[in-house]
């Protein structure tokens, strides 16, 4: 999942990211709001956390730019806490969720899990299927009853998009663009590399290979 974060204040900024790299998430950044729209509108996000005092550009104006241009990507407005008219403002303007500043990080995760889940169509905070559940806490793989299996941060990333994504062809290209953030370096060769590791833990026959077209996670289940 790869996500877009635009914030001004440097220090809380720098440490969201990082809280979000390790908690398994590609992450942008845009300091001010002109650089926050252009990217929103430009590159394929999951999810956008926007704060809405920003400068060069107000946030409510970036969403609802973003909104009339029909942009559905899912964004968590940052309020200040005891604003609440900030809140209906940002609902208005075409938030999904909000969260009042300060904020504790889980929370933050656990909001933008439950909105990347609610997107992709499933009601459960788990991602399972017949024989293979993620584990987005420990970022653990299990099949089965087998022991669960640790997955490094790009190995995690790509599951999970694939897990999301289960039974859609997805190109190398449409995997790089959400497992990696915009300064990574994007060698689609390397979606073999990992794809193949990813067979290894879980099983060649859960992610089938489309010739010419990309790759399939194989969920019988949905
Ligand atoms: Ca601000």
């Amino acid at each position: 999942m790869r996500l877009l974060l635009v914030e001004d204040d440097p220090d809380l900024a720098s440490i969201t990211r990082a809280d979000l790299v390790r908690a398994g998430f590609a992450v942008d950044m845009a300091d001010n709001g002109i650089d926050g729209e252009h990217l929103g509108s430009h590159e394929p996000y999951d999810a956008i956390i926007l704060d809405l005092g920003l400068p060069g550009r107000p946030g409510l104006d970036v969403l609802k730019s973003w909104r009339e241009r029909d942009n559905r990507v899912p964004v968590i407005v940052l309020t200040a806490r005891d604003q609440w008219f900030e809140r209906v403002d940002g609902f208005k303007a075409g938030a999904d969720d909000y969260l009042g500043k300060p904020f504790h990080i889980e929370e933050l995760i656990a909001r933008l899990r439950a909105l990347i889940h609610r997107e992709h169509g499933r009601s459960a905070n788990t991602l399972e299927t017949a024989s293979v559940r993620l584990d987005e806490d420990l970022q653990q793989v299990q099949v089965g009853d087998d022991q669960a299996h640790e997955l490094t941060g790009t190995e995690f990333r790509l599951l999970r998009y694939m897990m999301l994504n289960s039974g859609k062809i997805l190109s190398k290209s449409n995997l790089s663009d959400h497992v990696y953030d915009q300064n990574s370096e994007r060698d689609s060769n390397l979606i073999e590399v990992y794809v193949r590791r990813l067979r290894e833990k879980i099983g060649a026959q859960m992610i089938l290979t489309k010739r010419g077209q990309g790759y399939v996670f194989n969920d019988p289940s949905r």
